[in-house]
């Protein structure tokens, strides 16, 4: 059998210097050499492409994602993001208003961090903006959501650490809980998870694992049924569901090429940004020292029957005595390498306690654009956490020293690997330094490690699923922000093309 397509005169970034061409056929990668050896396998229907210098990768893998999140941030949220002050955002929530009249009216990706007001949401704002519909804005860090007083209306959480209904602000569980109970149509849904697809593809994404979507899984059938989606998503699942999956025979890899479940999501803690990630000492910005949403003892039963049940475990752990809560679980379950269990931000982890990760054989999964979006003088962690520990936060290069398995994703704030991957190269502080080639590893073999699909997706050798990636030039001669993304292949097919 021929090749279907032949993409010739590529470097290759993560591979051999001496090739410069690769063969796609029936799906899969056919051939990776040089042009004389690739062009043997041409026949007459083979679609051949020049791609004159430019950068081949495989396909971008984004390893903690919201990819339900994001497709409705580009249907259905109001964008907040582009918020450069508070009434900027009051003014985008009004104008969701007037669009649905009578309607719920969601907000996502407001950061206060970036405003002259430097404060959140509060419901009196909200109100004045919004007072006649049902309304929350969501906190870039999907932590903290501030409602109107119709919105507050839908919390059935009682007043607490969590609940604070005089300022309108409801975070972690309560916060989620809200938002689960705003329900959309599964066509809603599906249209999402299509423009998210269509969205990734441009970003040269072609696997995700969802981390949130819990009530979604509706909707990401309909759409793979549909053929719209044109992204393979791995699902992690509430960590709730471990005994429904486990007493049902559940395991992780229960799916298809397209649409798979890959594991458990649980959280520990809460974010930096919302003051609530676990600190063992307090916050410089004098709010406490974040509270754990789960018990150690709580989590190590959690943790066996996970491993038991051969499905893994992502533990959402941002500061450091969250991270220490989440390796006494593991080792008291007596987790081991061969469950790939993922400890999710590890935003503030210690060089001791990457020591014991290492040891244990866990995963970090992480984020390198938390770096632009929020380290360095005048940055988010440093106004919450002072100077000393965000020069030593998302401290990837002492992971690599140490030979964790490292995956990159985005946290959906936004989409985007190659600005992740910018920020990383020449970071604020040391410890966040990564060099390109890991980076891009992170981000592609290291994420489909992470969710046990090395043998099928995430290096460009023979046989793999024909995911890949074309950029404008060279990333290890050309600076970052000139690069592009020019095609995007699934499975050997175009999903995207720059125009
Ligand atoms: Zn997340």
């Amino acid at each position: 059998m021929g090749a279907d397509l032949i993409m010739h005169n590529c470097v290759f970034p993560l591979g051999d210097p001496g090739h410069d061409a690769l063969a796609v056929g029936c799906g899969r990668i056919k051939a990776v050499g040089n042009q004389r050896d690739v062009f043997r396998l041409r026949h007459e229907d083979t679609e051949v492409v020049d791609l004159s210098g430019r950068a081949l990768l495989p396909g971008l893998f984004d390893a903690h994602t919201h990819f339900m999140q994001t497709g409705l941030e580009l249907t259905y949220f109001a964008d907040l993001t582009t918020a450069r002050s508070l009434p900027e955002a009051l003014d985008i929530m009004a104008a969701a208003a007037r669009d649905r009249p009578g309607q719920w009216v969601v907000g996502r990706g407001w950061d206060e961090s970036r405003w002259p007001e430097r404060r959140y949401l509060e419901r009196q704002d909200l109100d004045r903006a919004i007072p006649r519909q049902p309304c929350c804005a969501v906190r870039v860090d999907g932590h903290l959501v501030s409602c109107n007083t119709l919105g507050l209306a839908h919390c059935k959480a009682p007043e607490g650490e969590l609940v604070d209904r005089a300022r309108g602000q409801l975070r972690e569980a309560p916060a989620w809980d809200l938002l689960a109970g705003i329900r959309l149509e599964v066509d809603q849904q599906v249209e999402a998870l299509a423009e998210a697809s269509r969205h990734a593809a441009a970003l040269g994404i072609t696997s995700v694992a969802e981390m949130g979507g819990g009530g979604s899984f509706k909707a990401y059938q309909a759409a793979h049924r549909r053929g719209l989606l044109q992204t393979r998503a791995f699902l992690y699942l509430p960590g709730e569901s471990v005994e429904a999956l486990s007493s049902l025979g559940m395991e992780r890899g229960f799916g298809d090429e397209k649409l798979r479940l890959a594991g458990l999501k649980v959280f520990l803690d809460g974010s930096v940004g919302a003051a609530s990630a676990a600190l063992m000492e307090p916050y410089t910005s004098g709010t406490g020292r974040g509270s754990l949403l789960v018990e150690g003892g709580e989590l190590a039963k959690l943790w066996r029957a996970a491993g038991q049940a051969d499905l893994q475990l992502a533990v959402h752990a941002i500061g450091d005595r969250a991270i220490e809560t989440a390796l006494g679980a593991a080792s008291a379950a007596g987790s081991v390498k061969e469950e790939r269990h993922r400890l999710e931000h590890l935003e503030l982890a210690t060089p001791e306690q990457l020591d014991r990760m290492a040891q244990l054989g866990l995963v970090a999964s992480m984020q390198p654009n938390f770096v632009a979006n929020w380290s360095g003088r005048g940055g988010m962690y440093e106004s919450r956490v002072g100077p000393e520990r965000d020069a030593r936060i998302d401290p990837h290069a002492w992971v690599l020293e140490r030979g964790i398995p490292l995956a990159f994703g985005s946290d959906g704030m936004p989409m985007g690997p190659l600005a992740g991957i910018a920020a990383v190269l020449q970071p604020p502080h040391e410890p966040q330094r990564v060099g390109l080639e890991d980076a891009l590893r992170a981000y592609t073999s290291g994420a489909a490690y992470a969710v046990f699909a090395e043998q099928e997706l995430g290096s460009l050798t023979e046989g793999l699923r024909a995911d890949l990636v074309v950029l404008s030039g060279d990333p290890r001669t050309e600076p970052g922000e000139q690069i592009r993304v020019d095609m995007t292949f699934l499975g050997g097919r175009r999903v995207f093309e720059h125009r």
